[in-house]
């Protein structure tokens, strides 16, 4: 199907950001853990902040299919990077569904101009991932402010990020209905950043724990209304699964470009095991491009306006799922070089573990595929 000329500025900018700034960064990210924070801006004045927002608010209105071509050029060369990218995108989609044009003009337009590298989304708790819904971070009204108690984990862009999108409950009684969504500006009073985690991949992100403790933030803060957090976190994760469908093929796909050409290299040309070599990756070329088509369906759903929640868990499970195979398969072609002499293919392989884990596990989304399926299956019966 032709590119839409929106689609193809999308992906000729992430394209183009991806060489200059992202590829040769990347293995000192992965060294350092340093934060691409000029990255990011170089991003977010391409409009690649805000895919799928309005132009009025800075975005390239370029929808989600533009999106998932941009993640995949951009994971191609920096998976680290294009994580906080696409946290950011998700923040700003939910800011542009839900909230109100003074907190679309603050963000969003902050975005565009550079301001900021990244926004950062705040549902998991130390006991509460797959099951959000039992998270215990208390938000209780007390005038015209709330008072924000409780830990929030796993926060990608933590102490880098321009505003927090945090959920916590502002009444416990009504369980998932009685959950809130605030913006939360860095640097308040009680809001403190702690814990960076040390992670086995993606290292240039930053993923950090955050500490609230009486930390009043204005009622203007509130993301819509009163209740509506799970919702509006619920609403994020089916564009949020198609995100890291893309991105586990980006990084698959690096995986297949160098080992392509560590295949064709002259010194190679007449090694007998060619044919073995050959014969696992045009296996796994092929696997990962069923796994990618898979991609752009439920992208393709998402632009249509039509329902993909079954989709989104099918191109999640089975990008994920792939992309881990296809990396791990390219080391047991390259042998030990992989893993030294300026190869990434065990960056890759430690970059692309967490696909299969945020955003929902493999095996939450078994469980949503299942559930969807069944559904169908008793509306046609
Ligand atoms: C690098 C990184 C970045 C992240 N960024 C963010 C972020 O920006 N914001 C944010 O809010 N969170 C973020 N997360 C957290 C991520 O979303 C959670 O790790 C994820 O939801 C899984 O939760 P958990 O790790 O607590 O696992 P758990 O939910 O404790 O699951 C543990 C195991 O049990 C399985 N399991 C769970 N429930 C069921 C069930 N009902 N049936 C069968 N099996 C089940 C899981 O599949 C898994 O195998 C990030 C995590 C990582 C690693």
């Amino acid at each position: 199907m032709e590119l839409t000329t929106q689609q193809l500025a999308a992906q000729s900018a992430a394209g183009t950001i991806a060489h200059s700034h992202l590829g040769p960064l990347a293995p000192s990210l992965d060294h350092t853990e340093a934060f691409p924070t000029e990255s990011l801006k170089a991003l977010g004045r391409a409009g690649l902040l805000g895919v799928n927002i309005d132009e009025r608010w800075g975005g390239l209105e370029a929808g989600v299919y533009a999106y998932v071509l941009a993640v995949r050029a951009l994971a191609e060369h920096c998976a680290a990077t294009t994580v906080a990218m696409m946290v950011t995108n998700m923040v700003a989609e939910a800011i542009q569904s839900f909230g109100n044009d003074e907190q679309r003009e603050r963000y969003l337009s902050a975005l565009r101009r550079g301001d900021w590298p990244a926004l950062a989304f705040s549902l998991s708790e130390p006991d509460s991932g797959s099951d959000a819904a039992s998270l215990k971070a208390i938000a209780r009204r007390d005038g015209g402010h709330y008072i924000l108690n409780g830990v929030k984990s796993w926060v990608t862009s933590g102490g880098h990020a321009g505003v927090y999108l945090v959920m916590a409950s502002t009444d416990p009684s009504k369980r998932s209905r009685g959950i809130s969504a605030f913006l939360v500006d860095p640097g308040l009073p009680g809001f403190t950043i702690t814990r960076p985690e040390e992670k086995t991949g993606l290292r240039g992100s930053s993923t950090t724990q955050l500490v609230f403790e009486d930390c009043r933030i204005p009622a203007s803060a509130l993301l819509g209304e009163e209740g509506i957090g799970f919702k509006i976190a619920m609403s994020s994760l089916d564009g949020g699964r198609v995100g890291v469908s893309a991105q586990a093929c980006g990084v698959a796909f690096a995986a297949l470009r160098d080992t392509a050409l560590w295949l064709a290299a002259p010194e190679r040309a007449d090694d007998p095991r060619q044919t073995v070599w050959r014969e696992s990756f045009a296996r796994h070329v092929a696997e990962l491009e069923a796994a990618w088509s898979a991609c752009e369906h439920a992208a393709r759903l998402k632009d249509k306006g039509l329902p993909l929640t079954r989709e989104a868990a099918i191109s999640k499970l089975h990008c994920t799922e792939t992309a881990n195979r296809v990396c791990a398969a390219m080391i047991d072609i390259v042998g030990v070089e992989a893993c030294h002499s300026g190869m990434r293919l065990e960056q890759y392989l430690r970059d692309v573990r967490v696909t299969r884990i945020y955003e929902g596990t493999s095996e939450v989304q078994r469980i949503v595929i299942a559930r969807e399926a069944l559904k169908a299956s008793m509306r046609k019966a």
